[in-house]
């Protein structure tokens, strides 16, 4: 059998289940493997691994009274924007050093009920507004495939840690492909949900009208088992709508009969590199021959997506990160000060950096008395005609299939010089989040230089049952799932 630190988060429970292995043998396996392997990924910021021991021998001892949960005893890295109880929760930022969350969010209230054990938080990049995690103050991590590039980002420490067999499974967030742009660049599967299927309270906001927490996995079972476990409402997130949740394993099938796919033909005009056009176009033929019928679609205001939603992230943004002001949360400046303007210009001046510095300006001014019509009204507008492209597309097909990302993992330093041509490589992202739909990544292939590509399957809002049916079938009759990272082969960092 594979070493327990190699199994998928389903193989993990039914050992636990069948008390082959227990939650404490499990964080302890894995604390050995990141303590070989996270010196050189730098996917973790912190791993508490007393903590996650604590909670293990729980589980195990709820095990033992016949109690049962359908995470029961699972070890989960989580991106450090989440607030669990008494933890650090920094968001990669400075600013929040220092600061402890009060109580859980409810994406992590749940997860806690189902029994899951919290391992460690991730590396992200500052306040979740990034594509490569070099905006974090903290650390670079690097990807797991090879070190001189890019996890990924904003969850590029989550895509990292679940690559390079340090985590089972994490928690990501999806502004606006933060959870499926680091699954792709580092080979995982990655769950963006629709907009109000997983509570955000307890999430530190970036944009509130399209943020979504979801699983970053090895398979697509685990992300159906993780989002089942995750998804509900809250009483204390009134947008985390009161609808049934289905059970997303059970959707899950190896054929595509009768599956309408649709191509839009925006996003296949060349604009992606080789490999990753080739990589995809082979991912829907393998489709086609499980059943699938491929229709193209039109979605003709994609050329609009990206100033749409770097206007109202970015305006939404500076409305959210107004809070840190050094009196509620986290730092104040040590500076010597006159007065509370000064306090707060000097504490967000020092907490802040400058991509996030970048972001807050923008939206301050996209929704300036004067430029609001102009640019915030505006993109709300076009923010409905990309809704309303999604709706007739909808209307011919069931999945949308797409690159999630057009190229593969840039390289580390690459974006600092030029934030523009980072922001355009959330093409094929965010579209997805402005219309509130849900949205796949599942490895679809490798470039010349092995470096893994993503095949992203988009669904309907709510319509994560036939995502994960077509994400099943095309990783089952594929052999992606399987490729390790040089970094788990590499026997340096396997001796203890
Ligand atoms: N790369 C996008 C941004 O920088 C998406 C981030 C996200 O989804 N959190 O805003």
């Amino acid at each position: 059998m594979a070493a327990l630190t190699e199994l998928t988060a389903v193989e993990l429970l039914e050992q636990l289940r069948r008390r082959a292995c227990s939650s404490e043998e499990a964080v302890k396996a894995m604390g050995a493997v990141i303590r070989r392997r996270d010196p050189a990924i730098k996917g973790y910021l912190e791993v508490d691994e007393e903590a996650a021991l604590d909670q293990a021998r729980s589980a195990d001892a709820a095990r033992a009274r016949g109690e049962s949960g359908s995470l029961l005893g699972l070890p989960l890295a989580f991106k450090d924007v989440l607030n669990l109880a008494g933890q650090p929760c920094t968001c990669g930022s400075r600013i929040l050093a220092g600061y402890r969350a009060p109580t859980d969010a409810g994406a992590i209230a749940r997860l806690r009920r189902e029994g899951a054990v919290f391992l460690g938080r991730t590396n992200m990049d500052e306040f979740a507004m990034g594509s490569s995690t070099e905006n974090s103050a903290y650390q670079v991590t690097h990807n797991p495939w090879n070190p001189d590039r890019v996890p990924g980002g904003s969850s590029g420490g989550s895509a990292a840690v679940v690559a390079a067999g340090e985590a089972w499974a994490a928690l990501g967030t999806d502004t606006g492909g933060s959870i499926r742009q680091p699954a792709a660049f580092c080979g995982c599967v990655g769950m963006k949900p629709s907009y109000g299927r997983v509570s955000r309270s307890g999430l530190v906001a970036y944009a509130s009208s399209l943020d979504q927490i979801g699983p970053m996995t090895r398979d697509v079972r685990d992300a159906a088992l993780l989002l089942k476990a995750l998804a509900g409402p809250d009483p204390m997130d009134s947008t985390a709508l009161d609808l049934p949740v289905p059970d997303y394993m059970a959707a899950l099938a190896t054929e595509l009969k009768g599956m309408r796919i649709g191509l839009p033909k925006e996003y296949f005009v060349g604009g992606s590199d080789a490999d990753v056009e080739r990589a995809v176009q082979e991912a829907i033929a393998v489709c086609r021959k499980l059943g699938a019928e491929a229709v193209e679609v039109s979605l003709p205001h994609t050329h609009l997506a990206v100033p749409t939603y770097y206007i109202i992230a970015t305006a939404e943004a500076s409305a959210n990160l107004a809070r840190f002001d050094g009196v509620r949360y986290g730092t104040r400046t040590k500076a010597d000060v006159h007065d509370p303007i000064e306090m707060y210009a000097k504490t967000r001046a020092e907490g802040f950096g400058a991509e996030v510095k970048r972001r807050i300006i923008l939206g301050t001014y996209v929704l300036s008395s004067g430029y609001h019509d102009a640019y915030y009204l505006r993109a709300q507008k076009i923010r409905s005609l990309i809704r309303d492209d999604f709706d007739r597309a909808f209307g011919t097909c069931d999945v949308i299939m797409a690159p999630v990302t057009p190229t593969a993992a840039f390289a580390l330093g690459a974006a600092a010089t030029d934030p523009l041509q980072m922001y355009l490589g959330d093409i094929f992202t965010v579209p997805v989040n402005l219309a509130g739909l849900c949205g796949l990544s599942v490895p679809c292939g490798m470039t010349t230089d092995r470096l893994p590509v993503g095949l992203q399957i988009i669904g309907p809002a709510f319509g994560e049952e036939q995502v994960f049916r077509a994400g099943y079938a095309y990783e089952q009759a594929t052999q992606w799932r399987h490729q390790r990272p040089p970094i788990a082969d590499r026997t340096d960092l396997q001796q203890g």
